[in-house]
């Protein structure tokens, strides 16, 4: 079992989803049983968050929430009618009462990975595929730190488990990053960026093989390339040498966790032309992180 994992700009309209859905359906085509982690699609992580702005300063936010949706729908016949309703009741309470707990800002910004999963299964569907949307807040128990609330990993991990254990062969599921629920049953966020972290943890209570993470970074280099002309790019690399170099893989967490769980992972990058081609050949094209 593979977990793939895709960022905000991959899952975006036009080319990113169309490039998301051929990988995972490549991937369920040669047996790797993938499990998929998806970010919100786009900006729609800080989209929803200068919603809540507006809405706290009590502006008018109609316009916006307009094209959060049109965004949200776009090439699919999806309407979100129970999502719409939720979230403009959500924003109405802030804009009422001018002001926005933490709580409730999870609350809110927790649809942007909701939207996507149920996107992303919903166009797998369209294309004949059976795939299920999972919210992982139906097994990712964290304690009541909103904003970056930190995961209780045993009662997650059995919960996670009898999930999927209950889910019909061949279903492919397309579960949601960054989000979870409190003891109480309240939802909670780990953070952004946070995606990277549900996805190591998904892998890890899962057993998969490896871990491959789409983004937008062709791999892992000896020094910021943006800043340093000079810096190279590893096609492979220890968890070791990523420590003792002090190199970013992703957050910190989701490496350690990767690491101790034995778990490789591959970075591939999805903006240069062609990747995807090689992606699909299974040539290397990222930076494999292993042992
Ligand atoms: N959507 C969240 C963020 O933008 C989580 C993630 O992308 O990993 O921070
Ligand atoms: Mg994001």
């Amino acid at each position: 079992m593979k977990v793939l994992k895709f960022g905000g700009k991959s899952l975006d309209n036009g080319l990113g989803i169309a490039t998301v859905l051929d990988i995972i359906i490549d991937s369920y085509e040669q047996g790797d049983a993938p499990v998929v982690v998806v970010s919100a699609r786009g900006k729609s992580t800080d989209a929803l968050l200068a919603l809540v702005e507006q809405a706290r300063r009590g502006e008018a936010f109609d316009e916006e929430l307009s094209r959060f949706w049109a965004h949200q729908g776009e090439g699919l016949s999806l309407s979100f009618e129970k999502e719409q309703r939720e979230l403009g009741r959500l924003l109405t309470g802030i804009s009422l009462l001018r002001e926005c707990s933490p709580r409730l800002e999870d609350a809110l910004v927790s649809y942007g990975e909701v939207l996507s999963s149920k996107y992303v299964a919903e166009a797998l569907r369209a294309r004949g595929y059976s795939a299920v949307a999972i919210d992982s807040g139906d097994f990712l128990v964290t304690d009541d730190h909103f904003g970056s609330a930190s995961v209780f990993t045993e009662v997650s991990r059995e919960r996670c488990q009898a999930l999927f254990a209950g889910l019909p062969s061949g279903t492919i599921p397309i579960v949601t990053g960054f989000i979870a629920r409190s003891e109480a049953g309240e939802r909670t966020t780990l953070g952004r960026n946070g995606s990277n972290y549900s996805a190591a943890l998904l892998a890890n209570f899962l057993g998969a093989s490896i871990m491959e993470n789409f983004t937008h970074v062709d791999g892992i280099y000896t020094a910021d390339p943006e800043k340093d002309p000079t810096a190279t790019k590893f096609d492979r690399i220890t968890y070791d040498e990523i420590y003792n170099r002090g190199l970013k893989v992703m957050d910190l967490t989701a490496t350690t966790m990767c690491r101790e769980n034995n778990l490789p992972i591959i970075v591939f990058d999805m903006d240069t032309p062609g990747n995807l081609i090689k992606v699909l050949r299974g040539e290397s094209i990222g930076t494999f992180v292993g042992f």
